[in-house]
């Protein structure tokens, strides 16, 4: 009787070592899908911080980093 609760123990562990091994294929290896893809950076023609693309302001073909730049203009 002592025997099949040690064996049972040792079925419980082996099943709960075995669930966290089951990584997902693809998780491992491999570029990350979804992950950060790089930026392009600009310059903001003012103050010369360099910002994402998609946060920078854009006017007259130059990229500022707010508005108080954009309206002060390129310096
Ligand atoms: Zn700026």
């Amino acid at each position: 009787m002592k025997y099949l609760i040690v064996l049972a123990v040792i079925a419980v562990v082996y099943a709960l070592w075995r669930g966290q091994r089951q990584v997902p294929p693809g998780r491992r290896a491999g570029p990350r899908a979804g992950g950060a893809a790089p930026q392009d950076m600009v310059r903001c023609a003012h103050c010369g911080l360099h910002l994402p693309k998609d946060d920078a302001l854009q006017q007259g073909g130059r990229s500022y980093c707010c508005a108080a730049h954009r309206d002060l203009g390129p310096s």
